[in-house]
């Protein structure tokens, strides 16, 4: 996909969506961008090839790649198949043209998608990413990938603009599995680095000094390297990935588990604590101040 000749629309400009866009505007691709927060348009003043666009179907309008990066699979069915009285943005993509969601979404909801839309003659990709906001930033995120290999050929130039490690691991809607359960299995280290370093305060420990021995023994996980020093031992929970974002990651790995008729007691109990405490902690929560969570409980 040249970036001359390849014109794409990104709906969904928040924290991720913003820097992957910026970076697809860095490698040359023309961008159409929508968002409901219409501040972000700011952000984007000293990009010559980025439009904001004053709907999503004005952004998809000539587009031959069209990218999700939204929070969750209602909002993007509802987007894609017309809610409450607002036009299905389906309706407005080219035939031929690829929509790819970049976002967590739900693995049955892709396969849904991608079968309705190859009916209207358009490609789907569900390619999530994993890395964070950093990632984001500089062009490093993990990229896996669901769709048709020729889909996947094709698109990989555009993705190797936003990511380093770029994985086809199936079909549609398996990059959705792949990645919820990736997040449970953070979320598993988080809490669990959670219950640890709390319990070892108790006792008297000083958890930067348990985190390290962590660190150097086998429950070195995501969490203790990157997070405990970062964003929860100081209290900052800024890590740029919502609470209620994991909470929704570990709700479509709990679906999925079950689906599949497997084994899910532990899937259960990160759901359990990542509810309890999402609605505990309430509204733009951090997923690290789950943290904070575990420390104010009583047994
Ligand atoms: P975010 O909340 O910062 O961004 C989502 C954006 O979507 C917001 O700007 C919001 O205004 C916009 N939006 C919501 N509904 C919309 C609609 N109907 N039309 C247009 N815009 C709409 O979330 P984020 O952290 O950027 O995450 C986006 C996706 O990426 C989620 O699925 C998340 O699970 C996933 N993800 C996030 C991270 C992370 O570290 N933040 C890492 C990997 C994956």
């Amino acid at each position: 996909m040249k970036p001359s000749e390849t014109k794409v629309a990104f709906v969904g400009l928040g924290l991720m969506g913003l820097p992957m866009a910026k970076n697809l505007l860095k490698s040359g691709y023309a961008v159409a961008g929508f968002d409901l927060n219409k501040e972000v348009a700011t952000k984007f003043a000293d990009d010559k090839a980025f439009t904001f666009a004053a709907s999503p179907a004005e952004a998809v309008k000539g587009a031959d790649v069209t990218i999700l990066m939204l929070p969750d699979s209602k909002i993007i069915d509802a987007l894609l198949w017309g809610a409450n009285g607002s036009p299905a943005l389906a309706d407005g993509l080219a035939k031929g043209s690829f929509l790819i969601d970049m976002s967590s979404s739900s693995p049955i909801s892709s396969k849904e998608n991608k079968q309705k839309l190859e009916q209207l003659g358009i490609h789907f990709v569900d390619a999530p990413v994993s890395g964070g906001v950093k990632k984001a930033i500089d062009g490093s995120l993990a990229i896996i990938v669901g769709g048709k290999k020729e889909h996947y050929d094709e698109t990989l130039s555009l993705l190797e603009c936003m990511g380093k490690n770029i994985t086809h691991v199936g079909d549609a809607g398996a990059a959705h599995a792949v990645k919820a359960l990736n997040n449970y299995v953070s979320a598993a280290g988080l809490i669990a680095t959670c219950e640890a370093l709390n319990a070892a305060k108790a006792f008297g420990l000083d958890p930067h000094v348990v985190n390290q021995v962590f660190n150097a023994s086998t429950g070195r996980n995501n969490t203790t390297e990157n997070k405990v020093e970062n964003f929860m031992l100081n209290d900052a929970f800024n890590s740029g990935f919502a609470l209620a974002l994991m909470r929704k990651d570990i709700q479509i790995a709990l679906s999925f588990i079950e689906g599949m008729n497997c084994y899910a007691n532990l899937a259960k109990q990160c759901f359990a604590t990542a509810k309890e405490a999402d609605e505990k902690l309430g509204k733009g929560a951090d997923h690290t101040a789950v943290f904070d969570y575990v420390r104010t409980q009583k047994k």
